[in-house]
């Protein structure tokens, strides 16, 4: 095995393996399961890891400016993270008093704007909602509870608009289907006929979410 792992054993039957978007490897196993086996399995997954690891990379590092938050994405594009006096978004910049308050700034200049598609959205499937609001999530997008409240991770803002949008109906749909059967992926589809590509592209920002 060329890769360190994290190993979380459990009361659990199976033994599985996740990567996060940072490449952290964790191995969930049953109680008694031995090293040999735990590194049979990981060998027989080998390709597929090293596929996730390298591809996660090339992310990262095409984000490099991202991470040592010298830029920001905002509606899908670079912009450049200015440290400043004031919390502002210009055409040409974002500007904060610190790093923190990025949240503050983006949920200012955008949330009405969200609230409004939201809306749109509702209306144009029928579906809705009895709350909209917006939080900061690790490793989430959206959440609809079992009272239909929807929740987002106001880092949707920084994504495209279209991204946003998949974003919105997906969390749409749950107020109809609490789960992600091929009946809740159809009713997507009829709202977004192209929803496996952006479902890929938002994949793409996934790595954010444990960023800010
Ligand atoms: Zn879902």
């Amino acid at each position: 095995m060329l890769y360190d792992y994290d190993i979380i054993r459990s009361h659990r039957k199976s033994i599985s393996i996740s990567v996060s978007n940072d490449n952290k490897i964790t191995v969930r196993c049953p109680w008694g399961l031995s090293a040999k086996e735990i590194n049979k399995y990981l060998d027989s997954k080998s390709d597929w890891l090293e596929k996730v690891v390298r591809r996660n990379a090339a992310r990262l590092a095409a984000n490099d400016d991202i991470l040592e938050f010298k830029k920001v994405y905002w509606n899908g594009k670079k912009m450049p993270l200015v440290i400043s006096d004031k919390n502002e978004i210009t055409p040409e910049a974002v500007y904060v008093k610190k790093i923190d308050d990025i949240e503050k700034v983006y949920k200012k200049y955008c949330f009405e704007g969200f609230l409004r598609t939201v809306e749109e959205l509702s209306e144009l499937t029928m579906l809705k909602p009895a709350s909209v609001g917006v939080r900061s999530y690790k490793g989430r997008w959206g959440c609809c509870d079992s009272k239909n409240n929807l929740m987002f991770n106001y880092m949707l803002f920084m994504l495209p608009s279209e991204v946003q949008r998949y974003v919105i109906i997906h969390e749409l749909c749950h107020i109809l289907c609490h789960n992600h059967s091929r009946a809740f992926w159809k009713l997507v589809s009829d709202y977004e006929p192209d929803y496996v590509r952006l479902k890929k592209e938002l994949s793409k920002y996934d790595f954010l979410t444990s960023l800010y």
